[in-house]
C-alpha cells in the first residue's frame, strides 16, 4: 500500500492552515488535514511550508497536528448519477451526508461524489477492433429521462479496442478495454475524474455565434445571450436577480443547466434548495432537476469553500459539453467567492490591491469566464457543445464601480444592470434598457434576420433609439411640465410607454406571459410600431393625444401579451385590424371616439 506523506500543522488562522515537513507537496493539491480528516487545498508553498485552504470548519484543531498528503489535485468524480443532484463545494452530495449524519453535518465526513453501487444500462455504439481516441464517444447510458450521457474515452488513451460490454454496470465496473499503441491494456468505467482547476481540453475553440433563446423579451430583443457566451448580473437584494436566473433554468434553450450557490446567507441557499427541486420544466412537464445539477455550500462550510464550488461547477459543466451539449452554468453570487478570495489573501498577507482584494482578482475572474464558449469536441466524430456563462455580481448598494464587478465586466460580453428602482416601481424584469449592454447584438441580429425577420432587426434597433429619446425627454418634462412638449414628442413618450410597459415588462409568474416566442415578440413589437404610424396619422390631423389613447384597441395592446401562443395570429390581426378602422373613425368624427 502507498504510504502517504505526513506534515506537522503549526499555524492556524481560521480556514487557512500552516504546515511543514511539505516539501513533496504539489500546489493545489489535496490534504486531510488532522485525525478529523477535513478536506483542504494547498495555496501557496514556501520550501516545506505550504499554506492550506480548509473546506471545512478548522475550530478545535491546532499546532502539532498531522496533515496528510494525498498528491492529488482536487478533483471531480464525472460520470452517470450526476444530473439530479445536489452537491456541496466540494461535490459531496448533500443527501448521501444527511443521510449518514443527520441535520448537523459532522466534519471530515466521506461519501462518494457519484453512487457506486446504482447500476445503468450501458448500450455500447463501438465495437471491438475500432480505433477510437481520447474524447470519442463509446457508448451511452439513460441518466435521466430526457438526458443521455455519453461514455468517452478519458482524456490522455486512445488506441483499440479489444473489449466492450452491454448490459448493467456500476459506474466502477470495466465497460471497455482499450489497448494503446504501446501494448498497454486501458480499463475504462463510466466515471472519470478531473483536477478541478484545470479546463478540459478542447479540440478547437469557436466563435460563438447560435442565439440562447431565452423566451424573455428584454433580453432576446435587446441584451441576447449566444450560447457560448459569458453574461454578468448585479443583483442587489430584491431585484429579481433569483427570479431571472430561475426563468434562464426553465426556458432558456440549453440542454443542461448547473447552478452554483457561492452565497452567503442561509436563507439565499435555502430559497435555491426548496425551490428548484420543484421547477417544472415546461419543455418536459417532469422535474427540471432531469437536466439540472445544483451546487450549494452549507451554511457550516468556511468561505474557502466557495472557490471550491465555482471550480467544481465549471468542471462539471465542461464534461456535458465536451458530450456535445448546450450547457448553462449561473454562478449566485461570484461577488462572494471574491470575497472569500480576499479574506484567504489576507491570512496569508498578500500585497492586497484595490479595496483589499488581492492583485490576482481579476485574472481570477478572467480564467473563470474564459472557460465559456462553444468548442469543437475533443473525438473523431465533429461534435460540437457550448458552456455560456451567466455570474451573478453583488456588488454593496449597487454600485458597480467595486474591483469585483468591474473585473466582470472588463471579460464578459453582456451585462444585465439589474435596477433597484424599477424593481421598486414592480418593472419585472428590471433589466435597465440604458445601461445593460450585449456585444453579440451583431451575431444576434444575424440570426434574427434568419429567424424572424429583416424588419424584426429594423424595428427593435428604432424601439431602442425611442427609449433612448425618452429618458432625454422626461428630463425635459420634469423641467417644463408635460404640457410645453410637441405633440410629436407626446408621441414618441406615448410610444416608449408601450414599449416599457407592454414589451419589456415581463410576468414571470404568469402562465402565458412567462415565456414569449420569437414570432410573438416580433408580432408584439410590429404592433407597437403600427400604433406609433397610426397615432402619428391621428396626432397630425388635429387628434389630441389623450383622446387617442383612449381607443379601445390600445388598451388591447397592453393586453396582447397574455394572449397565447396558438392564438397569436388570430387575435393580433384582429387588433391591427381594429387600429386602423378605430383610427379611421376618431379622425372622421374630429376627436371623438
Ligand atoms: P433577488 O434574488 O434579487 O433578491 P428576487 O428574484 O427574489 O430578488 O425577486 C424579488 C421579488 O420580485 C420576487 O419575489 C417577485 O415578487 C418579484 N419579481 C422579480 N422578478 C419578477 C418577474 N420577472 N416577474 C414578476 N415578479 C418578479
Amino acid at each position: 500500500m502507498k504510504i502517504l506523506k505526513q506534515g506537522i500543522i503549526t499555524k492556524v488562522s481560521g480556514p487557512l492552515i500552516i504546515a511543514k515537513g511539505m516539501e513533496e507537496a504539489n500546489m493545489f493539491d489535496v490534504v486531510k488535514v488532522s485525525d478529523k480528516n477535513l478536506i483542504g487545498e494547498i495555496i501557496a508553498m514556501e520550501g516545506d511550508k505550504a499554506s492550506i485552504q480548509v473546506y471545512e470548519e478548522t475550530s478545535g484543531v491546532g499546532p502539532g497536528e498531522k496533515v496528510v498528503q494525498t498528491g492529488m489535485p482536487l478533483s471531480v468524480e464525472l460520470g452517470p448519477g450526476m444530473l439530479t443532484s445536489i452537491y456541496d463545494g466540494i461535490q459531496r452530495p448533500l443527501e448521501k451526508i444527511y443521510e449518514q449524519t443527520g441535520k448537523n453535518i459532522e466534519r471530515g465526513i466521506e461519501v462518494t461524489s457519484i453512487d457506486r453501487d446504482k447500476k445503468w444500462t450501458f448500450k455500447p455504439k463501438k465495437n471491438v477492433g475500432d480505433t477510437v481516441t481520447s474524447g470519442d464517444v463509446i457508448g451511452g447510458v439513460q441518466e435521466t429521462k430526457i438526458i443521455e450521457c455519453k461514455i468517452m474515452v478519458p482524456i490522455g488513451i486512445e488506441g483499440k479496442i479489444k473489449e466492450i460490454k452491454s448490459g448493467d454496470f456500476t459506474v466502477c465496473e470495466t465497460i471497455c478495454v482499450i489497448e494503446d499503441k504501446k501494448g498497454k491494456s486501458h480499463e475504462i468505467t463510466m466515471m472519470q475524474k478531473w483536477p478541478v482547476r484545470k479546463p478540459r481540453p478542447v479540440k478547437q475553440k469557436l466563435n460563438p455565434d447560435d442565439m440562447l433563446v431565452t423566451g424573455q423579451r428584454t433580453i432576446d430583443t435587446f441584451f441576447p445571450v449566444v450560447k457560448g457566451g459569458t453574461c454578468a448580473i448585479p443583483g442587489a437584494f430584491g431585484s429579481g436577480k433569483t427570479v431571472i436566473q430561475h426563468q434562464l433554468a426553465k426556458w432558456a434553450d440549453a440542454d443542461i443547466i448547473i447552478y452554483v450557490g457561492c452565497g452567503e446567507r442561509g436563507n439565499e441557499m435555502t430559497e435555491v434548495l426548496t425551490e428548484f427541486p420543484h421547477l417544472i420544466d415546461p419543455r418536459t412537464k417532469d422535474s427540471l432537476m432531469n437536466r439540472t445539477v445544483l451546487i450549494a455550500n452549507t451554511s457550516d462550510m468556511p468561505v474557502a469553500a466557495r472557490e471550491a464550488s465555482i471550480y467544481t461547477g465549471i468542471t462539471i459543466a465542461e464534461f456535458y459539453r465536451d458530450m456535445g451539449y448546450n450547457v448553462a452554468l449561473m454562478a449566485d453570487s461570484t461577488s462572494r467567492w471574491a470575497e472569500a478570495l480576499r479574506e484567504m489573501s489576507g491570512r496569508l498577507e498578500e500585497m492586497p490591491g484595490e479595496e483589499g482584494y488581492p492583485a490576482y482578482l481579476g485574472s481570477r475572474i478572467a480564467e473563470f469566464y474564459e472557460r465559456a464558449g462553444k468548442v469543437q469536441c475533443l473525438g473523431c466524430e465533429e461534435r460540437v457543445g457550448t458552456l455560456t456563462v451567466i455570474g451573478a455580481v453583488s456588488p454593496a448598494g449597487g454600485d458597480i464601480s467595486e474591483p469585483v464587478s468591474q473585473s466582470s465586466l472588463r471579460i464578459v460580453k453582456v451585462f444585465w444592470g439589474l435596477d433597484a428602482s424599477l424593481a421598486a416601481k414592480r418593472h419585472f424584469p428590471s433589466i435597465n434598457w440604458l445601461t445593460s449592454y450585449s456585444l453579440y447584438k451583431e451575431q444576434a441580429e444575424k440570426w434574427e434576420q434568419e429567424n424572424i425577420s429583416d424588419e424584426f432587426v429594423r424595428l427593435k434597433n428604432k424601439a431602442m433609439a425611442i427609449l433612448q429619446e425618452e429618458a432625454k425627454l422626461q428630463e425635459i418634462v420634469q423641467l417644463v411640465g408635460i404640457d410645453a412638449v410637441s405633440t410629436k414628442d407626446r408621441v414618441t413618450l406615448e410610444v416608449a410607454r408601450l414599449l416599457r410597459e407592454d414589451y419589456l415588462a415581463q410576468d414571470a409568474f404568469d402562465d402565458v406571459d412567462c415565456y414569449a416566442s420569437s414570432h410573438k415578440q416580433e408580432r408584439i413589437m410590429k404592433i407597437i410600431f403600427k400604433f406609433y404610424e397610426q397615432m402619428s396619422r391621428a396626432t397630425e390631423k388635429g387628434i389630441n393625444v389623450e383622446d387617442y389613447i383612449k381607443l379601445p384597441y390600445v388598451s388591447r395592446i397592453g393586453k396582447a401579451k397574455f394572449i397565447e401562443e396558438s392564438n397569436v395570429d388570430i387575435e393580433f390581426d384582429d387588433i391591427e385590424k381594429s387600429l386602423i378602422t378605430e383610427t379611421d373613425r376618431i379622425i372622421e368624427k374630429g376627436g371623438q371616439a
